[in-house]
């Protein structure tokens, strides 16, 4: 999957032009509830600074971004109060992997206890 500049539904979410249930937001940060949740918490985290995928935030050596980014995953989890109960987080890169919106994101899936079945 390539950076393809295209608007995706995450740069409508950022920008408003989409309603999403906020979970957590902050200068670098977005996050909100999956509208197709996989388990009783469903939250996707996005970064504000408009990489589409993974590897690409990688490739650009931004490490601020990708700390940031972490950084952003853990208030959320903090936030929902998962530190006791824990909590997963994936990020689906390429199409093998499932990956369906090119903007880099992260799940946080919690809430139940989670299989192990990416088959
Ligand atoms: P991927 O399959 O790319 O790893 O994850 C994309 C996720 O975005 C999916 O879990 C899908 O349910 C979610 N998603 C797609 N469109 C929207 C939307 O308009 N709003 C919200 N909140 N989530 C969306």
């Amino acid at each position: 999957m390539t950076d393809t500049n295209e608007i995706t539904v995450f740069d409508k979410i950022i920008s408003k032009e989409i309603p999403a249930q906020i979970v957590y937001e902050d200068n670098d940060v977005l996050a909100f509830n999956d509208i197709s949740p996989q388990a009783p918490i469903h939250v996707l985290i996005i970064p504000k600074c408009k990489r589409r995928n993974l590897n690409q935030l990688v490739e650009s050596g931004s490490d601020s971004e990708i700390v940031a980014l972490f950084k952003g995953v853990v208030k959320v989890a903090e936030k929902l109060g998962l530190k006791e109960g824990g909590y997963r987080i994936i990020s689906n890169c390429g199409t093998q992997a499932g990956q369906t919106v090119d903007y880099l994101h992260i799940h946080l899936l919690a809430g139940k206890e989670l299989g192990w079945s990416p088959a």
